[in-house]
């Protein structure tokens, strides 16, 4: 599959019809004349079916059901299968494809799509060209205000292309005096590439070592806009090892002292939001789903679990970190880190090692997490921090590249002084629970606290589809509450 961007305004359909009022602002409200922009997210496997299914068959209408995230300006529908999973669910928005085989027929079969939607509203409508116009695209989104401007289109895949529908403020606009700034940058990636690298709107969950290092880095290389999400102060213990800080900021909350460095180290206009709070927090879910791209630089398998789910509930790629200097009976001191980047279909479990019964119980009652970290390794090493944050990264911007193209894991020990790096291949597993829930969007957090009573209690194969409304008692812990 081609991983060019494109950012061309073909979306002529849109222009034409989604101009609905802007005359009430109360924005994110869902009131008559607000307008909502639309965003609409593919795993690679979706995209490259329907993309076969419409060039086998233009004529076709492919309907699949979809899950939703919803933020106040913008809502995303995520596809991650063309179909109904065994029937159990119904989607809480679909995407309506057409194909067309010439630029004129694109718009004539969106519209003819919208006038007669073969489904309930809300709804995506894509017409993608083949043959001849193989690469162009129109699209619209229709709720029940009517229809809304539908974006861009995003594939969950290496290079992460976007299909920009509608032309956007925020485009990327050359700029020679950044282009001198990062001029080694974007020789060493490609213009392109340092592109996708600086809209990549990270989610950093972890301010520690490895978080403060990452954030830094990814501002440094030019990241337009970020949030740095953490629900601890910093203690005179974090400043030896972390970036960023120093004792002045004893006391404060990481992410916000995280934040202000990182307005300071910022070459170019820069948006850093900061959050208090966890990553079961409703700050982190409402980031997590704005964001791009998720990291995960934490310290306890609880908080690894909600961002896995996270990622698969939302379609996002993620990158987690984790480093160690344990002991081991067996093997006396053992230095190392696994870098895990994962995207939607394999999770922190079935492609991790993630030892899910204690993850989940950590997750219900965040109390039993053990915070002296005395009791779980013998220390940290900011050099050990700083090679899994660079390695980590070097893995993103492969991705991005298109040079890696699947989920990733790379996993380093220190024999006798030596790194030996290896990238574990594990089998795709059958019925993951966590994958499961991919691309179910709000309505998946639903099934978040019953699935974790059942991995709780061990029973780590999913049960087939989830079905709306089978979610847990919800008595044990607040999971994204208000
Ligand atoms: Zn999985």
């Amino acid at each position: 599959m081609s991983c060019r961007r494109t950012p061309c305004p073909r979306n002529r359909a849109g222009a034409d019809s989604s101009r609905p009022s802007r005359a009430s602002s109360t924005k994110g409200q869902g009131l008559p004349g607000d307008t909502v922009n639309w965003e609409l997210v593919l795993t690679r496997a979706v995209f490259a079916e329907l993309c076969r299914r419409l060039a086998e068959n233009p004529s076709r209408v492919s309907v699949c059901p979809s899950g939703l995230a919803r933020l106040p300006d913008r809502h995303t529908v995520l596809v991650s299968a063309l179909e109904f999973r065994n029937g159990a669910r119904r989607g809480e928005a679909n995407l309506v494809a057409v194909g067309a085989a010439s630029e004129a027929e694109l718009l004539a079969r969106l519209r003819a799509a919208i006038l007669r939607p073969p489904v309930d509203t809300p709804a995506v409508f894509l017409a993608l060209g083949t043959g001849d116009v193989a690469g162009a695209c129109v699209g619209q989104a229709l709720s029940w205000r009517g229809p809304e401007p539908l974006g861009a289109v995003r594939v969950i895949a290496e290079g992460l292309p976007v299909v920009r529908l509608i032309p956007s403020q925020d485009q990327y606009e050359p700029d020679s005096e950044g282009n001198e700034i990062w001029s080694r940058t974007i020789g060493a990636l490609s213009p392109p590439v340092w592109r996708r690298l600086t809209e990549l709107k990270p989610a950093i969950v972890g301010c520690g070592r490895s978080g403060s290092l990452l954030a830094g880095a990814l501002i440094r290389s030019g990241v337009q806009a970020a949030t740095v999400i953490d629900s601890d102060r910093l203690e005179l213990g974090n400043c030896g090892e972390m970036d960023l800080v120093n004792v002045a900021d004893v006391g404060r909350s990481k992410s916000q002292a995280i934040a202000d460095a990182l307005r300071s180290l910022a070459l170019a206009d820069s948006e850093i939001s900061d959050v208090l709070g966890g990553a079961t927090s409703l700050p982190a879910l409402l980031a997590a789903k704005d964001a791009h791209f998720l990291f995960g630089c934490v310290d306890n398998g609880a908080a690894r679990l909600a961002i896995t789910l996270l990622a698969q509930l939302y379609l996002k790629p993620m990158l987690d970190i984790g480093t160690g200097v344990m002991e081991t009976a067996s093997q006396g001191r053992n230095v190392g880190f696994d870098i895990r980047l994962l995207l939607p279909g394999r999770c922190l479990s079935c492609f991790g090692g993630l030892r899910l019964t204690e993850s989940a119980a950590g997750m219900q009652n965040p109390q039993s997490i053990e915070t002296d970290w005395r009791l779980q390794r013998l220390g940290s090493l900011r050099s050990l921090n700083m090679a899994a944050v660079g390695m980590g990264l070097r893995l993103v911007e492969d991705f991005l590249a298109g040079i890696i193209r699947e989920s990733t894991w790379l996993s380093a020990d220190y024999e006798d002084g030596v790194p030996r790096v290896v990238a574990p291949s594990v089998a795709p597993v059958a019925n993951c629970p966590i994958c499961a829930l991919a691309g179910l969007g709000d309505a998946g957090l639903e099934e978040v606290p019953g699935l974790l009573e059942r991995l709780e209690r061990g029973e780590s194969r999913s049960g087939g589809a989830p079905t709306m409304g089978s979610g847990g008692s919800g008595a044990t812990a607040q999971l994204w509450a208000p």
